[in-house]
């Protein structure tokens, strides 16, 4: 049977699959990232490939339309709101399921040709706070980390990430690393014990918010116990005496940990050379994400560990493609090629390479941000690519109501009946996973191909090709003449080879003479070669800077709700609430509660939950462990209006957001709850 060689299209660790038109589905035996190796969720893809559900024509008002006439409509008034309005009037707002041909040509229009940089992405919600952190520490966005790493360590430590669900593939490696090597030890750090804690030898219930508290702590316990390696720090390090002495002004309390765990952890630490620290949501979606980042990465700068095998800090990215879209400038506040919008020459250099009538000279809206000035009517036309903002981001109700204030509306999906799309006024049928190609960037910064081996469906077109036809009828048809996606990343790669500015990390030298159609996973910027190895960093003095950072002052609601994910679910279930098999994992919408509290609420395992904050309310399942701490609930994000009637979990998150990153807080909230039905 003939195999088409492409890339899972759901979390960051960017497993390798062999697919084919049946729906035969295996894991890539020669994939850097997963060897053959698939999770619940890539296992189960054949069964998502069906076209129930699906979009397959334009629509305008709800009635089909054809191409020619939705893009006209599109072009047209995007073109208007910009002539009445101006260039902040408009909006993109994107996906890290969008491939990087895709970002790249959303990114190039907005900032490039249109002039605004009010582009942003769902990504903004799972790994900005971890963008902030490695621009203030490096001087750049860069991921020093590889997967081998993982398996090199000997000390990995996970912080707020659930990565036995989350990042399934990655968690296999490390288990079949830790059972080769038993010696190598694992501590899991999260309020809430997962089933990523049971391969750990120290599971840290952390209080929520804990964690720059802890690693402050960390960072003291180096400098009292001799560990700061000063060698090290005097040559490739700034800012260390700051941040050391910020640092000890934190109070151990704040982590709701145990003196002896603290003093095992601290010893572990301080003690291992090759330390890993793996981090994700539990860090990034957090008022204080960026800071947390900083905390962590203070530690491994101070001891010099990082630059080396088996040791440093490691973001993981949720999404397939948010480290694709974040290199082409996918996000708000930066522009393509890691390049910054506040730097004239940056700006200058990009406009230049791309012919562009205009370039943006701000930052634009970040994803809250940006929803809210929906709401207060200052965007006039807005694009929602591939995404459900009106289930994902915080305060998802007042977010649908945003939406429903903007005078245009366009959405480009696979999925016809969303809830973002119900809002929208012109629906265009984008290609999905399967059926177009391009390129997605994993955590650990290898670019993968995804190929097509289905018929496009319907009247469907693949994203980058939307994009294009609207810019071509906006007057830029010069430069999105684009006929495939290998020219798009053809033009990526010559962005980046032709740049003058430095220094920078992003360096895709090695893609130049590649064959697209040939490509084979590859990391930027040579296979092989090891960030900060040489100890150089990308500030202008060359070195890296330690941040110090103060713990905030934490709160304690009688009842705060965590959100997350399920192991057999992703997102808002477009594509894995197809599958029965994944369905059977855990099949509604359910809330985590401990005993003691279901106990004071007199809810029974099954009683219904009536959840409220500020924002809204929601009922949900009761499922009474002592997994998570007395007084922290636990909800997932899957469930859609559409398919629980009992209101989503986002409806009660609050849009509140991290001050350097604007990522949202989702792990925190304070919220109500009480019986609303016996079991
Ligand atoms: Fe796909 Fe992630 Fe599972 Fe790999 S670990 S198969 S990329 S969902």
């Amino acid at each position: 049977m003939s195999m088409t060689r492409t890339t899972c299209p759901y979390c960051g660790v960017g497993c390798g699959v062999l697919a084919n038109e049946d729906g035969t589905i295996k894991g890539d035996p020669d994939h850097p990232a997963n060897f053959g190796r698939l999770c619940s969720k890539g296992a189960s893809l054949g069964e998502t490939i069906d076209l129930e559900g699906r979009l397959l024509q334009p629509k305008i008002n709800g009635e089909a339309a054809d191409w020619d006439s939705a893009l006209d409509l599109v072009a047209e008034k995007f073109s208007a709101a910009i002539a009445e309005h101006g260039p902040e009037s408009v909006a993109f707002y994107a996906s890290g399921q969008l491939l990087t041909e895709d970002y790249y040509v959303a990114n190039k229009l907005m900032k490039g040709f249109i002039g605004s940089a009010n582009i942003d992405t769902n990504s903004r919600l799972c790994m900005a706070s971890s963008v902030a952190g490695h621009k203030r520490a490096f001087g750049t966005d860069t991921v020093p980390g590889t997967y081998e790493d993982l398996e090199q360590a000997d000390l990995i430590v996970l912080v707020g990430s659930n990565l036995a669900w989350c990042h399934p593939v990655l968690y296999q490696r490390i288990a079949a690393a830790k059972e080769a090597r038993p010696a190598m030890r694992i501590v899991n750090i999260d309020p809430r014990r997962t089933v990523t804690s049971e391969l750990a030898d120290l599971h840290l219930s952390i209080a929520p918010d804990g964690d720059i508290a802890l690693f402050n702590g960390l960072l003291t316990h180096l400098a009292e116990t001799g560990r700061i390696d000063t060698t090290y720090t005097s040559a490739h390090v700034s800012g260390v005496a700051e941040a050391v002495e910020i640092a000890r002004a934190s109070n151990l309390n704040d982590t709701g940990l145990s003196a002896q765990d603290l003093a095992t952890f601290f010893e572990l630490w301080g003690s291992t050379n090759k330390v890993v620290t793996v981090y994700s949501q539990g860090v990034n979606q957090s008022q204080s994400g960026a800071d947390k980042v900083n905390a962590i990465l203070n530690c491994h700068l101070a001891t010099g560990r990082i630059g080396r095998a088996g040791m440093g800090p490691f973001s993981v990215t949720g999404q397939p493609n948010a480290m694709g879209g974040r290199e082409v400038g996918g996000l708000a506040n930066m522009l393509a090629n890691h390049l910054e919008i506040d730097n004239a020459d940056h700006r200058a250099a990009v406009q230049d390479f791309w012919g562009s009538p205009t370039i943006c000279t701000k930052p634009g809206l970040k994803a809250v941000d940006l929803f809210q000035a929906c709401a207060e009517g200052k965007i006039k036309a807005l694009w929602v690519m591939s995404t459900n903002p009106a289930v994902s981001l915080p305060d998802a109700d007042g977010v649908a109501e945003a939406i429903a204030n903007v005078p245009f509306v366009v959405t480009s999906d696979m999925i016809e009946k969303t809830d973002t799309n119900a809002l929208a006024d012109v629906l265009l049928p984008a290609a999905g996973w399967g059926e177009k190609d391009g390129t997605v960037t994993n955590s650990e910064r290898r670019i993968s191909r995804q190929r097509a081996f289905l018929k496009t469906p319907g009247k469907a077109r693949p994203d980058w090709q939307i994009i294009s036809n609207v810019a071509a009828r906006m007057g830029f048809g010069k430069a999105f003449a684009y006929h495939s996606p290998a020219d798009i990343f053809a033009e990526y790669v010559a962005l980046d080879t032709t740049l003058t500015p430095a220094p920078r990390d992003l360096d895709l030298s090695i893609f130049a003479d590649v064959d697209y159609n040939q490509l084979l996973p590859t990391q930027w910027p040579r296979n092989g070669h090891r960030f900060f190895s040489d100890g150089q960093f990308f500030h202008p003095n060359g070195k890296a800077q330690m941040i110090a950072v103060t713990a905030p002052k934490l709160s304690k609601p009688r009842f705060a709700l965590n959100t997350g994910r399920n192991r057999d679910q992703w997102h808002t279930m477009t594509r894995t609430g197809k599958s029965q098999r994944l369905g059977a994992h855990l099949a509604e919408p359910y809330v985590e509660i401990h005993p003691a509290d279901a106990i004071e609420l007199g809810a029974k395992p099954g009683s219904i939950i009536e959840i409220e904050s500020l924002y809204g309310s929601a009922l949900l399942r009761t499922l009474i462990t002592d997994r998570g701490p007395q007084g922290q609930l636990f909800a997932p994000m899957h469930w859609t209006r559409q398919r629980s009637k009992r209101g989503t979990v986002n409806s009660l998150t609050a849009p509140v957001v991290d001050p350097v990153s604007g990522q949202p807080a989702l792990k925190t909230g304070s919220i109500t709850a009480q019986i609303y039905r016996a079991a």
